[in-house]
């Protein structure tokens, strides 16, 4: 058996990254960047006022209260473009343009405008420099504000709309096929007969891979017969770049994933990992170059080892420099118990406390079938091996579910 971190390490070698595309910025969130954001000019582009006042010399306030006579006014997008002289104000918005010859901006309430507004009494004096945010002061032109490897966000895309980037080289999107093994299962159009019941992997995997930036493929339900299982692998293979099937990698006469992909040739990298649940987890790659992930068919097992393996492969697939779940860490809310020859990932929920430190409520559930339970999970709390239990108050390593 291997640990996750080596499985990990596994993953992430055999993982090259996919061709990359130019998309129209609106289709760009999610997607991996692949190249470096430049910025195009500076940032404000010109002195920029911070408030709602007037644009004077410092000077020329410094026997406040003091009465200047009103040049003109500054607004956004359409500036005054003149230079300021002593004894002079301009009336100017935030956002606007600061006029050369002006130092400061002296807020509007601290102000205000005789009755024919020709002049402005300014009650305070002000320093130099105040209310005014100098051209390339957050940002200067030719400066790398985001590294290709990076997923995009709602923040990022007005960072690349700034500066100009209407289309953007991202890394192309894994073709993944869904593949769920055995035969007791029903699509979830059917009402479930005896010894059936309904599958749920597809879906959960289908939106796992989804959330990545994956387009997913939902192939047949498989039985649990090697020739058929092998033949739609082989089929899937053809379109997809990535396969994750669910079940059948057991020790069970019908459990016959590996066997299928024995009898494809597959190259296994991995198919046991000391892991809790999701130990018989596969790591296989296909003649064609076809990457497969063979989870067992546990729902919570599914998605624990999806979102350890098969995501940080997506991603890597993508470009993204950090493609694997980080971990971070929190208290225990309350004690949980380890398994000796496993690292334990446990459900849990996370929040802060008044203190503002990281809680980690581990869940009561039913073990790895019970995945109505984990639903309302939002983080894995991972117990090392070896260890009996861990007390409340420990500290203890979590992984953010997507
Ligand atoms: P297996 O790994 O094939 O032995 O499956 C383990 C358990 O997960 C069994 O109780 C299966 O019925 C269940 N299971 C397998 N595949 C699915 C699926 N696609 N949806 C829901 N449950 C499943
Ligand atoms: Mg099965």
């Amino acid at each position: 058996m291997i640990s996750v971190a080596e499985a990990i390490q596994i993953v992430k070698q055999q993982t090259r990254p996919l061709a990359t595309e130019r998309v129209k910025l609106e289709h760009a969130l999610n997607r991996v960047l692949a190249e470096d954001i430049v910025a195009d000019s500076d940032l404000p582009p010109f002195d920029r006022a911070q408030m709602d006042g007037y644009a004077v010399r410092a000077e020329d306030t410094a026997g406040a209260p003091v009465r200047l006579r009103i040049a003109g006014e500054s607004a956004a997008g359409r500036g005054w473009h003149h230079e300021l002289k002593s004894g002079e104000a301009v009336r100017i918005m935030t956002g606007a343009p600061v006029p050369a010859g002006a130092d400061s901006v002296q807020q509007v309430e601290l102000t205000h405008e005789l009755k024919d507004h020709t002049v402005v009494e300014l009650l305070e004096s002000v320093e130099a420099g105040r209310s005014i945010v100098k051209r390339g002061a957050e940002i200067q032109s030719g400066e790398t504000v985001l590294q290709s490897g990076t997923p995009i966000n709602g923040a990022m895309m007005a960072v690349l709309a700034a500066f100009g980037y209407a289309e953007v080289a991202v890394g192309q999107r894994p073709r993944v096929g869904v593949l769920a093994t055995g035969t007791e299962l029903v699509s979830v159009t059917e009402k479930p007969g005896q010894d059936q019941i309904r599958d749920s992997n597809n879906y959960s995997i289908g939106a796992y891979a989804q959330i990545t930036g994956a387009t997913i493929e939902r192939l047949p339900l498989a039985r649990d017969e090697t020739s058929i299982l092998k033949k739609q692998i082989a089929g899937a293979a053809e379109r997809c770049d990535v396969i994750v099937t669910s079940g059948g990698v057991s020790m069970g006469v019908y459990d016959v994933t590996k066997s299928a992909l024995e009898e494809l040739k597959a190259e296994i990298f991995f198919e046991r990992i000391a892991l809790r649940p999701g130990k018989p987890t596969v790591f296989a790659r296909l003649p064609n170059g076809t990457l497969l992930f063979g989870l067992p068919g546990n729902p919570v097992s599914v998605a624990v080892t999806f979102n350890l393996f098969a995501r940080t492969a997506l991603l890597a697939m993508q470009g993204a420099t950090e493609p694997a779940l980080k971990y971070e860490t929190a208290l225990l809310a309350r004690s949980v118990k380890g398994t000796v020859e496993r690292e334990s990932y446990l459900p849990a929920q996370l929040t802060t406390n008044d203190d503002g430190e990281l809680i980690a409520f581990p869940l009561k559930w039913g073990g790895s079938s019970d995945f109505v339970a984990f639903a309302l999970t939002t983080a894995l709390v991972s117990v090392p091996a070896g260890t009996r239990s861990l007390e409340a108050n420990a500290l203890v390593r979590v992984l953010r579910l997507p």
